[in-house]
């Protein structure tokens, strides 16, 4: 995934899609207050240059997919695994919720369900189908929609033929009304997600920790990509 943050305005619509398509329950405020707020996607705001001259910024966060991800050999279960897509996946029935992965991730994208999450209806009839709801006492995190990745991979084999570059689109980058994240393969040279990986806009996220993350940041406050 790329992620332009000149586009970004913070308007929070990948937050919101992501809840709705993945099930994440909301916490209310008492539990925020505690800091157990639940979102597989947040958006960080910053400051650049100085005042009078400042400009806000904002950076959409979510699991960076790394490929040396350091999350995957704390699990003692081995509940978070690297698969054979890149993707670094959950699985939700094997987590004991030890938390290890949420202390050893740099990004702190990983998030413990403290309690049994309540839809009350009619919200119930709003639960994706496609998504598990998970019960307390695990950890659970983004996985760039992966029920959409393998519809879109099963409709491809069907119709047999590849899956196009932008025919997957996670919630959060079908929900982007300024096409911020960009969402694609990044083995294939010629997708507009490896094209946007070879800017000198190009940035990853921490990368000095060697974690190799798949999702690539574009620096805001230039506009030639
Ligand atoms: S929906 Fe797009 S513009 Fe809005 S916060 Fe998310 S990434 Fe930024």
């Amino acid at each position: 995934m790329a992620i332009d943050l000149d586009r970004c305005t913070g308007c929070q619509a990948c937050v919101v899609a992501c809840h709705v398509e993945n099930n994440v329950p909301v916490v209310g405020e008492l539990e925020a207050l505690k800091g157990r707020t639940m979102h597989w996607i947040r958006i960080e705001r910053y400051w650049e240059g100085e005042y009078p001259n400042i400009k806000a910024r904002f950076m959409p966060v979510l699991c960076q997919q790394c490929t040396e991800a350091p999350c995957e050999p704390v699990c003692p279960v081995f509940a978070t695994y690297h698969n054979p897509e890149g993707l670094n996946a959950q699985i939700y029935n094997r987590c004991i919720g030890t938390r290890f992965c949420g202390s050893a991730c740099p990004y702190k994208v990983r998030v413990f369900n403290w309690f049994r999450p309540q839809f009350p209806e009619p919200l119930e009839q709003s639960l994706n189908p496609d998504v598990s709801v998970r019960e307390r006492g695990i950890i659970e995190k983004c996985t760039f929609c992966i029920q959409r990745i393998r519809r879109a991979e099963l409709d491809a084999d069907a119709e047999d033929r590849v899956v196009e570059d932008g025919e997957i689109q996670p919630a959060c980058v079908q929900s982007c009304p300024s096409s911020a994240l960009i969402f694609g393969d990044l083995n294939d040279p010629e997708s507009r997600v490896s094209q946007l990986a070879r800017s000198h806009r190009a940035f990853r996220l921490l990368e000095v920790l060697g974690t190799d993350p798949a999702v690539i940041y574009l620096k805001g406050g230039e506009t030639n990509v």
